[in-house]
């Protein structure tokens, strides 16, 4: 069986006010459809946001940001585990930072952990561990974590969720007649340096990492692809039936 890595966002997950659970109903049932064809890992962002809605404590300072994603982090997943009990979808948990794909042990016990789960059809929901991470180690946005998950445990294929339809050859929220590239098989260099511009306020990757993501996995032979997580359909006709309605195919 394939298996796929998806990678949600914090903008597809939070307006920073409180965490849209019909956000995660909509990837629930997606993830439901998906999982009789392939195993899924998912990686989630959303844990700061998620704390926010509880304590108003000032993200600005990397030790209030990361109690409030030791606040939110159980949260966050107490919604996703009522959600995928519906589908009778069991999750797990999982908390990775840098230094666990750093050390060969620490990444192959990681990856034992996952094929169980994955063998007995459960989800495993993956979070960068922000409460303890300090910042050498961190990768501070996901995108980069799940290229190394995908890679490490062995995917075939790292979607990442975001809120803009794919990769554009210039910033759409700026030039009105930016094009989407349906696939990309080299990420040029300067590409992988463009200012760091995250559009949401609770946003932290922006498109530079997804393509520093793109760029990890497309020189191990591996392939990514960058899609709306408002429109899963999009997701689904590629993965289900092979047609690319929307959306970039990295690699
Ligand atoms: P997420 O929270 O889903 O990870 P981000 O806000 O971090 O998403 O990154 C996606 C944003 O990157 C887009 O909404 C857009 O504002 C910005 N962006 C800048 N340049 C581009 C580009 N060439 N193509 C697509 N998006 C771009």
């Amino acid at each position: 069986m394939k298996r796929i890595v998806i990678k949600i966002g914090t903008s597809n997950l939070s307006d920073g006010e409180k965490i849209w659970i019909e956000a995660i109903e909509r990837i629930a049932q997606s993830i439901a459809r998906l999982s009789k064809k392939f195993e899924i890992i998912l990686v989630t962002s959303g844990a700061v946001a998620s704390g926010y809605t509880k304590l108003r404590l000032d993200k600005s300072k990397i030790a209030s940001k990361q109690a409030l994603a030791s606040i939110g982090q159980p949260l966050l997943l107490e919604t996703y585990r009522k959600v995928f009990e519906k589908y009778s979808i069991l999750n797990a948990q999982i908390l990775l930072c840098g230094h666990d794909f750093d050390s060969r042990s620490c990444t192959q016990n990681a990856k034992d952990t996952i094929e169980i789960l994955l063998s007995n059809k459960v989800l495993p929901i993956i979070n960068e561990n922000d409460s303890l991470a300090t910042a050498e180690l961190k990768f501070g946005d996901n995108d980069r974590l799940s290229a190394h998950v995908a890679y490490y445990f062995d995917a075939d294929l790292l979607v990442i969720l975001s809120d803009i339809d794919g990769y554009y050859d210039k910033n759409p929220h700026q030039y009105s007649d930016a094009k989407l590239i349906k696939t990309m098989s080299f990420i040029p260099e300067e590409n992988l340096k463009t200012n760091y511009d995250p559009h949401g306020h609770f946003a932290t990757g922006g498109i530079v990492t997804k393509l520093i993501a793109a760029d990890f996995l497309i020189q191990r032979g591996k392939r990514m692809f960058l899609c709306n997580g408002q429109k899963l359909e999009i997701l689904e006709r590629l993965l289900l039936e092979g047609i690319q309605e929307s959306g970039t195919i990295f690699g």
